[in-house]
């Protein structure tokens, strides 16, 4: 089962982010005016992470992917291992109640398509009233328990 988010400054939290800083780089952070898939001009990759730690966004501040947050998420979805990373949320929706995404590097390519990540998808979309996303650079994909569809924009 996929527990709700944790705080990242939460002492409890059962992991590190250590040399990784994949979520300053993929995710969309509206109060820098930052666009997804897109380095963060205050972060240092690989060489201390956030440059403005101390005064950081609240958006930053309240952000723990997944993986961080859950110890019981395997060991595989190590953001730096997977090259991608997971955020769950739980949504106040007529259909849905939990929204998995996934946010996945360019460097990642389509490794979300295999193994053991596929089948962890699909096991998540089977999960009741939970709607699993995948946002790839401009593309967007829902995974279903027996298929894969890629939403059209425009
Ligand atoms: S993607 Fe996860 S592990 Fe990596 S820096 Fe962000 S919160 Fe930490
Ligand atoms: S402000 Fe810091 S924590 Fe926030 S996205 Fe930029 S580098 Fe990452």
């Amino acid at each position: 089962m996929l527990s709700s988010v944790a705080m990242p400054d939460d002492p409890a939290l059962p992991r590190a982010c250590g040399a990784c800083s994949l979520c300053c780089k993929l995710l969309p952070i509206a109060a820098l005016d930052k666009p997804h898939d897109r380095w963060c001009m205050h972060c240092r990759p690989g060489a201390g992470g956030c440059t403005i730690y101390d005064s950081r966004p609240q958006t930053c501040r309240s952000f723990s992917c997944h993986w961080l947050a859950d110890a019981s998420f395997g060991d595989h979805w190590a953001p730096l291992k997977a090259k991608m990373l997971v955020q769950v949320a739980r949504v106040d929706d007529a259909a849905y109640e939990c929204f998995v995404d996934v946010h996945v590097d360019r460097g990642g390519a389509d490794g979300w398509r295999e193994e053991p990540y596929a089948g962890d998808l699909r096991r998540f979309a089977a999960a009741p009233r939970t709607l699993v996303r995948v946002f790839q650079g401009s593309r967007t994909f829902i995974v279903r328990p027996h298929e894969t569809l890629e939403i059209r924009r425009g």
